[in-house]
């Protein structure tokens, strides 16, 4: 639906944009008798999760940061920790050690680095580093888990350092399913130089920005470029003086997406289809960008998006958002239906990309985001067409990531689960009910949630994560 209603010029929220969420179980649950007898009877609890607003601080509370601790009380602290540390310090979060713990009442985050785990034996360490603060983490607290990449561990690495790395996926996921509150639990496994250049990734995760991602592994590696400057990276705008095309604009995500790569700093172009043009325009206006009225599965919109991508002096990031679908069971399915979705959610963002690669017009820092679903990770009654074609996008993402890394772009994908929005809207009441309190966080999630993860992958800083895919999905269990 396009707005006209006016943006918080920081955030890019535009709550007139969000549908209304007809989500009664949430507004039960949060009323004075729901919020006595949901969490007795262990029912989901869909409390209102914490997104981040202006001037707001990184975290509600003070953040721990911890190694492993021993059953003797030992705490094994790597070189991760101290990073963590520091790059959060940077941002003005009141970082704690375990020794100051006795003065703090709630904490607002925990970062535990447990990169220093070199057998199975030594993830009790987690207990030591989690439990004693685990009913002190305030509503909406966020904890970030620090691990070392099991598929990149050097050669001489044990198998005993494997298994323990690898434990912390299973460690991080059980985690989400247990904190409730609204808080998240993440996994980041370094490797290579990622630990370098994991300031970015710390700071969507453990802020509100990243409200609606829960049980999440996400990996950071060498940069595939030089990191900007950390007062811009730090700062409320870390995407000023980028360029950004994204399809699909009109309403709906994308011109969520739209409206937050603006108030970040972004210069926006909003694509869409002619029949929205008239949308299209009014999105654009009202989020401050500028409309190219294009179907992007025409045969001349490579060519075309170059050119204008040329005239603009050229492009830094891509997002891939436009897709439509046709749903029906593949005994009723038509070849043509099947094959429109293939083309619009897959066939034409890998040509727009490979023909932008091609020009040179995506080079060093570029972007490319393409937005998956899980749909596309677990399969769904009805959906082979959609499900063929967003798994396709990670398909891209896996085909397209060496060769844009080589130029010095990162290629990655986002992948929704329940969002609240028009298509999500005409969904049957049963299955929109499932939808949403299939997620740890008992929810569904805005558009703006979808946009955030965007936004991290799209910063400058954000060079050490290629290659990957991040569910936007609240812990859902779908394809878990
Ligand atoms: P939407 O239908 O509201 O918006 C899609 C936009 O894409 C529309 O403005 C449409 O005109 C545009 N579009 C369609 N074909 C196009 C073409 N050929 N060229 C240019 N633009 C075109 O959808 P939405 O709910 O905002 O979803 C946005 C993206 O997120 C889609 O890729 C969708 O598959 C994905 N997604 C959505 C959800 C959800 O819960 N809503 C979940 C997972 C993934």
């Amino acid at each position: 639906m396009p707005s006209s209603s006016s943006t918080d010029a920081t955030t890019g929220a535009d709550p007139a944009a969000e549908p209304q969420t007809a989500d009664r179980y949430a507004a039960f649950a949060r009323s004075p008798l729901g919020r006595r007898v949901v969490p007795g009877l262990g029912l989901p609890d869909p409390v209102p999760l914490r997104r981040d607003t202006p001037g707001a601080p990184l975290a509600p509370g003070p953040v721990l940061v911890t190694g492993l601790v021993g059953t003797d009380g030992h705490e094994h602290v790597g070189g991760a920790a101290g990073v963590a540390a520091a790059e959060l310090a940077a941002v003005g979060a009141d970082v704690v050690r375990r020794d100051a713990l006795a003065h703090v009442d709630r904490l607002g985050g925990l970062v535990v680095d447990a990169t220093t785990a070199g057998s199975p034996a030594d993830l009790v360490g987690l207990v030591g580093a989690c439990t004693p603060v685990l009913r002190r983490l305030a509503r909406g607290a966020h904890v970030v888990v620090l691990g070392l990449d099991p598929a990149a561990l050097p050669g001489g690495a044990t198998a005993a350092a494997r298994v323990a790395q690898r434990g912390l996926e299973g460690f991080t996921r059980s985690l989400g399913k247990e904190v409730g509150g609204g808080r998240t639990v993440q996994l980041v496994l370094l490797r290579g130089r990622g630990v370098d250049v994991v300031g970015s990734t710390l700071r969507f995760l453990l802020s509100g920005r990243s409200a609606f991602v829960s049980g999440q592994v996400v990996r950071v590696g060498d940069p595939v470029h030089d990191l900007p400057p950390a007062e811009q990276a730090r700062g409320p705008h870390p995407l000023s003086g980028r360029r950004a095309v994204v399809t699909g604009a009109a309403r709906g995500i994308g011109a969520s997406i739209a409206r937050l790569l603006v108030a970040r700093g972004a210069e926006v172009v909003l694509v869409d289809v002619p029949a929205a043009a008239d949308a299209l325009a009014a999105t654009a206006r009202s989020v401050g960008g500028a409309p190219l009225v294009l179907d992007i599965t025409s045969d001349l919109a490579p060519g075309r998006l170059a050119e204008h991508c040329e005239r603009a002096g050229g492009v830094d990031v891509v997002v891939h958002n436009a897709g439509i679908t046709r749903d029906r069971r593949l005994r009723n399915m038509r070849p043509d239906a099947f094959a429109a979705v293939l083309d619009v959610n897959v066939g034409a963002p890998l040509r727009l990309t490979e023909h932008l690669l091609g020009a040179g017009l995506l080079g060093r820092g570029g972007r490319v985001v393409g937005v998956s679903s899980l749909a596309g990770i677990a399969g769904n009654d009805g959906q082979t067409s959609y499900a063929a074609s967003k798994a396709g996008v990670i398909g891209m993402v896996d085909a397209l990531a060496p060769v844009a890394a080589a130029a010095g772009a990162t290629v990655n994908a986002v992948a929704p689960g329940f969002v609240e929005t028009r298509m999500t809207a005409a969904v049957p009441p049963l299955t929109r009910q499932l939808g949403r309190r299939l997620a740890s966080l008992g929810q569904g999630g805005l558009p703006v949630d979808v946009a955030e993860a965007i936004a991290w992958l799209a910063e400058p800083a954000s060079a050490g994560v290629d290659g990957q895919v991040l569910r936007v999905c609240g812990q859902s269990l779908l394809g878990a």
